[in-house]
């Protein structure tokens, strides 16, 4: 199995660290990017920032921080963010449109840091924003994925990484990496394996591959023995898919890429 970046990651509330630090010295996580996320899921309450911004510290390179942004806060929470140790933003149930120019200060700031976006678009659990502690909105049609490529467009510096496909509105994804280079895909969730192999050897504006912008990630739960299986399993069910499926594809050939190597590289720019 590849050592793997997983790009879409949660906290749990006081976490095992002799399990954290097992999981640093395997050799098979290179990198997580580590989400923040003001809310209890499944009856499992997430970390604090304090804690996320801990872990970050514990394992330098490691797990990449990025801060919970409520956009209605405006672009102080973003310098707030950056102060306290944050590398990139993680946004998820908006009051709002995420393309509502209220919020464009908001995405000035985060492009002006250096700081990427997770925008998680499309499905999302049912009544997830009542288990938040921060103001969210039911339903996911604020969070539609071609919404993005207003932000992407007006902010051309600013790294936005689509969280999730955007299933259902999963062709939004196509205009959205065929027009915007600055637009990376997060692949997890509910994940369209179909739209996979139908789109990822399909070109971009500039005659990119798109199997050169889609990133492993799993959105589990780290911070705890039990969780980790999960992880594991699916990247080396990614894994097949890539060397099994693809087979008789160009993309069959690019699984390191989608595992590792498309969200290092990505990763390297953080914060320029
Ligand atoms: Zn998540």
């Amino acid at each position: 199995m590849y050592s793997f970046v997983d790009t879409h990651a949660h906290l749990i509330r006081n976490v095992d660290w002799a399990f954290m630090d097992k999981i640093a010295g395997s050799g098979i996580l290179e990198q997580a990017w580590l989400m923040h996320c003001p809310c209890v899921s499944g009856g499992i309450p997430f970390a604090t920032e304090e804690e996320v911004i801990e872990c970050a510290k514990r394992y330098p390179g490691m797990y990449l921080p990025f801060g919970f942004i409520d956009c209605t806060k405006g672009p102080s929470e973003v310098e707030r963010l950056k102060e306290k140790g944050f590398t990139g933003l993680k946004a998820i149930s908006p009051v709002r449109a995420y393309n509502d120019e209220s919020f464009f200060p908001v995405y000035a700031k985060a492009e002006e840091l250096g700081m990427p976006i997770l925008f998680h678009v499309g499905i999302m659990a049912k009544g997830f924003w009542k288990n938040m502690e921060s103001p969210g909105f039911p339903g996911p049609c604020n969070m539609k994925p071609s919404m993005l490529d207003t932000i992407a467009d007006a902010f051309p510096e600013l790294q936005l990484i689509q969280g999730h496909q955007g299933v259902p509105w999963i062709n939004e994804l196509w205009e959205a990496l065929y027009y915007y280079p600055n637009i990376s895909c997060s692949v997890c969730g509910l994940v369209d394996y179909q739209w996979l192999m139908d789109h990822l050897d399909d070109r971009d504006s500039s005659g990119n591959a798109f199997n050169q912008r889609m990133m492993f990630g799993v959105d589990g739960l780290y911070g705890k023995a039990e969780y980790w299986s999960n992880m594991e399993e699916t990247a080396r069910f990614m894994e097949e898919f890539f060397a099994r499926v693809g087979r008789t594809r160009a993309w069959g050939r690019c699984g390191k890429d989608f595992m590792k190597e498309n969200a290092l590289r990505l990763s390297q720019n953080f914060g320029r």
